[in-house]
């Protein structure tokens, strides 16, 4: 099985790419951000937790979405491997995911992290929302918040898959097809 990890700050383009990869590699996509909106949109009790968080641009807690990320691993068959986009956010999800996947007699294949300037994260992230409507992209304070949020708690996360020797950064900067095609070029390799 391959687990690879989508990285790169809000914005990247990390939910556009991942579903070219899936479809090309076989591959089942895990979005923590996609699975919590749907726990917001079915009001669960998870969903209402998150839900403040989330509109404020902070994280949620580390356990609930290892917790989702464990039962995505123990219910899907038939695939080739996981893509986990927004997940690891933190140091300590990162260990988890170590953890889980050791247990399993697995580890992170690689981590191919798609960078975008802060300046064009904003210009990203106000497009998306003209078309998406995602709470959290409504306000320039929540998604300054949000960058603030990935260089403090997830940016670190880049000198623990650089010593791990699993780290390759894409530039983001480009038309979708070229990005797609910098990406494809790292996967065949890993
Ligand atoms: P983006 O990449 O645009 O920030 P996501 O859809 O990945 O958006 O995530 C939306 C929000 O969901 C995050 O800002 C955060 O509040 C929450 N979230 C998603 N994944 C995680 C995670 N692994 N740990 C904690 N919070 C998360």
């Amino acid at each position: 099985m391959k687990y690879f990890i989508l990285f790169g700050p809000p914005g990247a383009g990390k939910g556009t790419q991942a579903a070219a990869m899936v479809e090309k590699y076989g591959l089942c996509h895990i979005s923590t951000g996609e699975l919590l909106r749907r726990e917001i949109a079915a009001q669960t009790p998870l969903g209402k937790q998150a839900k403040a968080l989330i509109d404020d641009g902070q994280l949620v807690p580390d356990q609930i979405v290892e917790d989702m990320i464990a039962q995505c691993f123990d219910s899907v068959r038939d695939v080739n491997g996981f893509l986990l986009d927004g997940f690891p956010r933190t140091l300590a999800q990162a260990e988890a995911l170590d953890e889980m996947l050791a247990r399993r007699g697995e580890s992170v294949t690689g981590v191919v992290s798609i960078m975008i300037p802060d300046a064009m994260i904003f210009e990203r992230i106000r497009h998306r929302a003209a078309i998406e409507g995602r709470a959290d992209d409504a306000s320039d304070e929540t998604i300054s918040h949000r960058i603030a949020t990935y260089h403090a708690k997830t940016e670190p996360l880049i000198g623990y898959y650089r010593q791990a020797g699993k780290y390759a950064e894409i530039d983001g900067v480009g038309t979708i097809e070229e990005v797609h095609d910098k990406i494809f070029a790292l996967l065949d390799t890993l």
